[in-house]
């Protein structure tokens, strides 16, 4: 007979954005005059810069002729596209070789799929707050899931803890939700960590664009020896506006081994068995952004995101509210002012100042008391709900 897969069972029902949502449109139907500002949820607003139309112009007018038309595309991604990533990760002076690098169609897909290539056996570590796929995929597959204390006695940037054994450890940075980053000095100490426990770091680096200060590290690999264990996920949802187009890319090092087993080939195994590639226009797409033209475009875009957070930060600090983030990273993460909870504070923005943020309880327990804001917003609404707040009284 029939069985589903118990673990699902396990999962806790997320009510995060589904109670915010539901907040939300409840004070719109009761306040229909009211303009409220979404500062919420982490996805861009801003359009696809002119590099990446073109590419995408010039892979559609490829499908419609005979000579260049495409069907299936190799499964790791077009040497086009895998050539600019190469080059890419030079200015990071990582060098990396193509069959390396593998285009995907988004860094959430590789985080859960890249689970396929692990025991389920495996101890999984996970900073606690987190972007809730990591547990999630986790969770489906019945892995044991030990957390780490991100918390302010360590900015919010937990470091390794001998005493816990782990095989699979997940680190973000900058980090979503609180936009914290790792140093040199700090990621240094991941890599002799996951190396003394045999353990594969899985690092998410799909907000490194958003890194300004030339010291913090843009990917694992800048940190020596890290290629023997760590694998990097990147995207460009938030470097170049593809949340809809949807690609990213993921690296393997060769050098990556469990035993005598390359994860390259294991990776490249699962890949060609369950995925047929990222449609040939949106890699056209994705070569755009790494042209000359395209990198300037898509840092003026990240650059105006950041000056939201420069606004925001600005009227935290006059009203003398702590926070992080927002430096290297699109993302605010501000103390609940007179030790209020993430949703008192939620309730309060919706209602006295019409602004929409993301209670930090919902990354976790160590998120209690703490708030998101996100920067992915107009810069006019972001200035009108700077001004909104600095009305407000704790
Ligand atoms: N990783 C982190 C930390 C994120 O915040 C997000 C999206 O918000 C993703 C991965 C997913 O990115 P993608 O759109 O490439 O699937």
């Amino acid at each position: 007979m029939l069985k589903v897969n118990e673990n699902f069972s396990n999962l806790t029902k997320s009510y995060l954005f589904s109670n915010i949502s539901q907040k939300v449109n409840e004070f719109k139907a009761n306040n229909p005059d009211k303009k409220v500002i979404s500062l919420g949820i982490g996805d861009v607003v801003l359009p696809l810069c002119a590099p990446v139309i073109k590419g995408l112009e010039e892979g559609v007018k490829d499908m419609s002729a005979i000579e260049t038309f495409k069907g299936y595309g190799p499964e790791q991604g077009y040497a086009f596209l895998r050539d600019v990533l190469q080059g890419y990760y030079k200015e990071f002076s990582v060098e990396l070789n193509t069959n390396e690098i593998f285009v995907s169609d988004g860094a959430k897909s590789d985080l859960g799929n890249i689970l396929d290539i692990f025991s389920k056996d495996n101890v999984v570590l996970i900073p606690d707050p987190v972007y809730p796929a990591y547990v999630d995929t986790n969770v489906m597959d019945g892995r044991k899931i030990v957390f780490m204390d991100s918390n302010i006695s360590n900015n919010f940037l937990a470091l390794p803890d001998y005493s816990v054994k782990a095989d699979i450890i997940y680190l973000c940075s900058p980090n979503n939700p609180t936009g914290a980053v790792y140093n040199r000095e700090q990621l240094t100490k991941w890599v002799e960590y996951a190396k003394e426990m045999g353990a594969v770091i899985l690092f998410d680096a799909a907000y490194e664009a958003f890194i300004s200060d030339e010291s913090i590290p843009h990917s694992i690999y800048e940190i020596p020896g890290a290629k023997d264990c760590a694998i990097e996920v990147c995207s460009l949802s938030k470097t170049a506006g593809f949340t809809g187009l949807r690609c990213g890319y993921t690296v393997i090092p060769m050098e990556l081994k469990c035993g005598e087993t390359s994860l390259n080939e294991l990776w490249l195994r699962r890949q060609s068995t369950k995925f047929n590639g990222v449609p040939y226009i949106v890699q056209k797409a994705a070569t755009g952004v790494f042209s000359k033209e395209g990198r300037a475009k898509t840092k003026e875009v990240i650059d105006s995101y950041k000056e939201n957070a420069k606004v925001l930060g600005a009227v935290l600090k006059e009203m003398s509210i702590d926070y992080i983030g927002g430096e290297n990273s699109p993302y605010i993460w501000l103390k609940c002012p007179n030790e209020m909870s993430s949703w008192d504070l939620f309730d309060m923005l919706l209602e006295k100042a019409n602004i929409v943020g993301t209670p930090g309880v919902g990354f976790g327990k160590n998120g209690e008391g703490y708030f998101r804001l996100s920067c992915f917003a107009l810069k006019e609404n972001v200035i009108e709900a700077a001004e909104r707040l600095k009305k407000l009284q704790f």
